[in-house]
C-alpha cells in the first residue's frame, strides 16, 4: 500500500510574507558568513585516524608482540625471529582472507638452524581494494594499514610493496603512532580546534 503525504498549507501569514523563504535565505546567508571547516589540501593537512586504511607495513620485532600468540605461531611455523625484522610467521593467513589472494607473494627461507624467516614479501597494490581483510587475518598483529594516503606515483612498480618498504613503513609507525590511543582524531583537542574554532594547528604527518 503507498502511504499518501500531502505538502502542510502554507497559513496566511506565511503565504503573504514568504515566511518559508526567508528562513531558507536565513539559513543561507549563516553559512554563507560562517569560517570554512574544509582545509586547503595539499597546503593544509589532516594527520588521518590511527585506525585510517592507507598503505600497509609490517610491524617489526620490538618485543611487544601480542602474546601468547605471537610465540605460539613462531612455534608452529618454526621461524626464528630477527630483532628489528619483520614479524612475519609466514602462515599466509592474510593471503588467504584476501579478496584477489594473487596481489601476494610471500615466501620464507630456511636457515641452517632448520627454522625459517620471511624473505619475499610483495603486495601488488594496483589489485587491492584496500578492504583489511588480510589485517584482520594476521595472527601476530604483523600487516597493519597505516596513516599514509598520498600514493600517486608515476611508475606501476611504486605500487608494490615490497618486504623492506613494509618494514620500513612499520617502524615508522611504531615511533610514530604506536602508543597513541585508538580514536577517530588524533587527539580530542585537535578536534575542537577543527570542528569548533576552525583554525588549523594539526601537527605534520611524517609519510615515511
Ligand atoms: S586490503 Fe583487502 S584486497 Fe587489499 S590485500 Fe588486504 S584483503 Fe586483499
Ligand atoms: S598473516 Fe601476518 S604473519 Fe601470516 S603471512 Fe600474512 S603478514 Fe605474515
Amino acid at each position: 500500500m503507498i502511504k499518501k503525504v500531502f505538502e502542510k498549507p502554507l497559513n496566511l501569514l506565511e503565504t503573504i510574507f514568504f515566511l518559508d523563504f526567508i528562513k531558507g535565505l536565513a539559513v543561507t546567508f549563516k553559512q554563507g558568513v560562517s569560517k570554512t571547516i574544509t582545509t586547503h589540501y595539499p597546503y593544509e593537512k589532516l594527520t588521518p585516524p590511527k585506525r585510517f586504511r592507507g598503505f600497509f607495513g609490517h610491524k617489526i620485532v620490538d618485543g611487544f608482540e601480542p602474546q601468547p600468540a605471537f610465540d605460539e605461531w613462531v612455534e608452529r611455523m618454526k621461524i626464528e625471529p630477527q630483532k628489528g625484522a619483520s614479524r612475519c610467521v609466514v602462515c599466509y593467513l592474510c593471503k588467504k582472507a584476501c579478496p584477489v589472494p594473487d596481489l601476494f607473494e610471500i615466501d620464507g627461507k630456511k636457515l641452517e638452524n632448520g627454522k625459517k624467516v620471511v624473505s619475499v614479501f610483495n603486495m601488488n597494490l594496483m589489485l587491492c581494494t584496500f578492504c583489511g581483510l588480510c589485517v584482520d587475518a594476521c595472527p601476530v598483529d604483523c600487516l597493519f594499514q597505516s596513516d599514509i594516503h598520498e600514493t600517486a606515483s608515476f611508475t606501476r612498480r611504486d605500487a608494490i610493496l615490497d618486504l623492506q618498504k613494509l618494514e620500513t613503513i612499520g617502524k615508522s609507525w611504531q615511533q610514530r603512532r604506536e602508543e597513541e590511543p585508538d580514536r577517530i582524531w588524533i587527539d580530542d583537542e585537535a578536534r575542537d580546534v577543527l570542528w569548533r574554532e576552525n583554525k588549523l594547528k594539526l601537527p605534520k604527518v611524517d609519510n615515511a
